[in-house]
């Protein structure tokens, strides 16, 4: 390009996205081979075992019913209270650590996460991540002029490699002062492992042996975008107990999305919960918060936080959404144990997988075996270091055979 216009900072940035890349290929060969000859296995949405995307019943049902004027009507910075207490209740479920706590609405999770990255860290800051992450948060944090650095998630034996997290916490904050640790659990993207109750314990040890020094400060950003889509959703909510009565200079936040968890993606809902022992911190964070809203995005989609209000005012809504998510998990689970077994039976090598829409197979080969499987009609994401399987969206019908076509493109595939 000879003539750019942009400011210094902008300057260079090229849009390349390999997860939507990947979809907009599969609907190429969908459009052109049909659906039942492509498996589609890019994206994260549930898709039912038609291929065809799920609006859960109780939400479209809820949705259709708001009034015009709710749909389209502006919303407070923060979120409508309904909403905000909606979404505390939800995100903690039946383990609500005592504390000052907050809801500030965001577009989606991706709003909570980067608004978070924004006001907990300086420029030429380090945040800290595990090594498979969903890829975005890199570019959140390069477009501010934060850092995206990474700690081993896997130890040997495929736990929490607690060590590797204390080594890269440490170091971070013998740099600098203030440190945002993003931890995408449970049903992390890309891998699906969630952190044990005893990996939690050891989390929060390492967080408060660095945050001893009063001059240092922590913010634990959990990104708990796929939730409610584990085994058991109310139980895996226990580590937030383990929140409780924290030193004020370790800050807490979780994202919170409703894309996933209330099936409505492209709405953009979602908040950033605070949670604190100290009044000012959360008064801090409910100052800044909403300031970053009012400047990037204004006011978050009043309707799609009506959907959440309206569930929650009704116990019975509440009932039927938390019936219709347990069916979908289980069609999901059913997806993933298919795929397991297969991969097992084949010595495929694939990471934990304990809940969530992705399945990966670790690999450094991944371009070149999804060419070869794009070539069959199979559409997965690579990433640096593996290939991504989104089992939320490929029906068992497809999943079936899939683990020995992935492992069968590996073998057809030379090392770079
Ligand atoms: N976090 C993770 C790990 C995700 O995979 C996603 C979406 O794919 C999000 C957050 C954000 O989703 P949204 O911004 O649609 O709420």
């Amino acid at each position: 390009m000879s003539r750019s216009l942009v400011g210094i900072h902008a300057k260079g940035k090229i849009y390349t996205d390999k997860l939507l890349d990947t979809s907009a290929a599969a609907a190429r060969a969908i459009s052109q081979y049909g659906k039942e000859h492509v498996t589609n296995g890019s994206s994260g949405v549930m898709c039912d075992e038609k291929g065809a995307l799920i609006c859960l019943p109780t939400v479209e049902k809820t949705f259709r019913n708001i009034g015009i004027r709710e749909l389209v009507g502006y919303a407070p910075i923060a979120g409508m209270q309904d909403y905000q207490d909606a979404a505390i209740r939800h995100t903690f479920g039946d383990y609500q650590p005592d504390g000052y706590i907050k809801s500030i609405a965001t577009p989606g999770g991706a709003g909570a996460v980067s608004s978070v990255i924004w006001n907990y860290s300086d420029p030429g800051d380090a945040v800290l991540t595990h090594d498979w992450f969903w890829t975005p948060y890199k570019s959140m944090c390069s477009e501010i002029g934060r850092r995206l650095d990474t700690f081993t998630l896997f130890n040997e034996s495929k736990g929490f490699n607690i060590d590797s997290f204390a080594i890269k916490v440490k170091k971070i904050l013998d740099q600098q002062d203030r440190i945002v640790i993003v931890l995408n659990t449970p049903g992390n993207n890309p891998t699906g492992f969630t952190l044990t109750s005893v990996e939690w314990d050891a989390v929060i040890e390492v967080v408060k042996e660095n945050a001893k020094k009063d001059n240092k400060s922590i913010t634990l950003l959990i990104d708990i975008a796929y939730i409610d889509f584990t085994n058991d959703p109310a139980k895996v909510r226990g580590f937030m107990e383990k929140f409780n009565n924290l030193p004020d200079n370790i800050f807490i936040t979780l994202a919170f999305s409703m894309s996933k968890s209330f099936t409505v993606y492209g709405q953009r809902t979602g908040a950033i919960i605070g949670l604190s022992s100290s009044k000012e911190v959360i008064e801090e964070f409910t100052h800044v918060t909403q300031v970053t809203g009012r400047t990037r995005w204004s006011n978050v989609n009043r309707g799609c936080m009506q959907i959440m209000s309206t569930i929650y005012n009704d116990p019975l809504l509440v009932g039927a959404l938390q019936k219709e998510r347990e069916d979908s998990m289980a069609m999901i689970a059913k997806r993933a144990e298919v795929f397991m077994d297969e991969a097992s039976k084949l010595a495929l090598d694939v990471l934990p997988y304990c809940g969530g829409f992705f399945i990966t197979v670790p690999s450094i080969k991944s371009d070149l075996a999804c060419e070869y499987l794009q070539r069959n009609n199979i559409f997965l994401v690579p990433l640096s270091k593996g290939i991504r399987i989104a089992v939320c969206s490929v029906p068992t019908t497809q999943v079936k055979g899939l683990a020995g076509q992935v492992f069968e493109a590996l073998k057809n595939t030379p090392e770079k």
